[in-house]
């Protein structure tokens, strides 16, 4: 064994690598130094600690840890971008190769039928969009890819790993760097303007759309033209897509849009079957980026494309899909808009309601394994029982045929309703138009679960309090207990 670099640390058949002071990310290689033979064992984070056993191999006589930067280039690439047939329909394709992240091998795909195959193309952008988030979330310090990059995508990812970095990790945490060529030649003349928008066929969607027929002329270059709906994204079974398609393309046809169907495994780029990673990832990183990539992938014919908010302007929150994260994924030949976030849940509800058909093809309802034809709402989850809220509120329940059951009813709200810090605001807005619409049992309902959501549980609120407890003990004698502002005769202030 040779001498051991700085920050090793050898125990019996173990070494210890501690990188905690150092920065950057450091190959680990076994060497012999007579034969110059080397075994690499992996890569190592700067700000990491790791127990390694020595290989059992008697020629390993040294090992060096190489900063990844002074050895190989490390990086994940997108590589060999292509257009494939797919039975009748046509793939723009790309390789996905990790390089720090020990993932396989992948190829990425973007689909669409032989309809809109024309308008379907490699571009790059659109790679690179479905994969940086995902580099950045397992650490891959670069990424490599073919293809020209407009310097106003590669400025906005910048952006969005910084929010991103600010919301979710530590500041230490690096960017992910785009090594690609710098797009320097734009088509000239540029394709004719086309507007689009992801048409799910939810209250957002739907709302985006009506509120653009009704500020936009169809001559406008925002009016919107093209409806996206994508299946592998919240829809991964093929024939419930199928129900969706069908349903869709009655509204687009009333619409006077075009549904462009788009197929992609751009989830199978994360470990896909662990649902708690992508409960939470597709939510805080994901769901924009996912979109916007698609979204590129017909930068062909689209000049601009809206992704509908889910939140309004007083609740918004840090999220994957946020009007400081969507844009940013824009390109000079693409734009992307963060739309509707203006308007409430309720709102936006309303506007819908005055489409009659929107209303009759409305699609809120998340449980896509229980979808039928002609029936894409279960009417019993908390997303469907909250719509039927807002609908009755409205006065159009009795209207629509899109639920099981015509009407919501004080039990159903007691039975599906649980309220998270999220849905709270959905719920509150809905109090004053039920009781204007005379369901004021409804209304007892929502404010029966809204009080046991306020009132916080002893434990909790002791948790709350216990740093200030600690803080007047400390620093102020005491004395906010004494001045029993805070206090009541019982409770957790009681026993200190
Ligand atoms: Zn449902």
């Amino acid at each position: 064994m040779g001498e051991a670099p700085q920050g090793v640390k050898i125990f019996n058949g173990e070494i210890l690598i501690d990188l905690t002071g150092a920065s950057g990310t450091f190959h680990i290689e076994w060497f012999r130094s007579k034969t110059d033979k080397k075994v690499d064992s992996g890569v190592i984070a700067g700000g990491d600690k790791r127990f390694l056993k020595i290989p059992v191999y008697r020629w390993c006589n040294s090992l060096s840890l190489l900063r990844a930067d002074q050895s190989r280039r490390c990086r994940m690439r997108i590589e060999d971008l292509k257009l494939k047939k797919h039975a009748d329909n046509l793939r723009a394709v790309a390789t996905i190769i990790w390089e720090d992240c020990p993932r396989p091998t992948q190829e990425l795909y973007f689909e669409t039928t032989e309809e809109f195959a024309h308008i379907l193309w490699c571009d790059p952008h659109a790679f690179l969009v479905a994969c940086i988030m995902l580099a950045f979330h397992f650490g891959e310090e670069r990424i490599l890819i073919e293809g020209e990059i407009c310097p106003d995508l590669q400025n906005g990812l910048n952006t969005v790993m910084n929010w991103m970095r600010l919301w979710w990790y530590e500041p230490t945490k690096n960017l992910v760097e785009i090594e690609g060529k710098r797009r320097f030649k734009f088509q000239r003349p540029r394709i004719p303007d086309r507007a689009g928008v992801f048409f799910s066929g939810g209250i957002d969607a739907l709302a985006t759309l009506r509120a653009n027929r009704i500020s936009y002329t169809s001559d406008h270059p925002g009016s919107i033209k093209d409806g996206l709906l994508v299946c592998g994204l919240e829809i991964e079974e093929r024939s419930v897509f199928g129900y969706v398609l069908d349903s869709m393309s009655v509204l687009a046809k009333d619409a006077g849009i075009d549904i462009i169907p788009i197929d992609t495994n751009i989830r199978s780029l994360g470990p896909e079957t662990n649902e708690d990673f992508w409960g939470n990832f597709w939510l805080t990183e994901f769901m924009g980026a996912s979109l916007s990539a698609v979204a590129h992938a017909f930068s062909k014919r689209l000049t601009e494309v809206s992704i509908s908010s889910c939140h309004d302007i007083p609740n918004v929150i840090p999220y994957s899909s946020h009007p400081l994260i969507n844009p940013s994924y824009s390109s000079s030949s693409l734009r992307i808009r963060h739309e509707g976030i203006t308007l409430s849940r309720f709102e936006k509800t309303k506007l819908v309601s005055e489409w009659d058909l929107a209303l009759q093809h409305l699609r809120v309802c998340n449980k896509t394994k229980l979808y039928q034809a002609d029936l894409l709402n279960c009417g019993k989850c908390e997303k469907c029982v909250r719509t039927m809220l807002a609908l009755e509120a409205l006065g159009v329940l009795q209207k629509t045929g899109a639920f099981p059951v015509r009407e919501v009813t004080e039990d159903l709200v007691k039975k599906a309703v649980f309220l998270s810090r999220s849905n709270v605001p959905l719920y509150r807005e809905l109090i004053k138009p039920l009781r204007e619409a005379g369901r004021q049992d409804l209304v007892h309902a929502i404010e029966q679960k809204l009080a046991l959501f306020d009132r916080p549980s002893r434990s909790l609120r002791a948790l709350l309090l216990q740093p200030i407890i600690k803080f007047d003990e400390k620093r102020l004698g005491g004395r906010l207990r004494k001045g029993k502002r805070l206090i009541s005769s019982s409770g957790i202030w009681a026993h200190h």
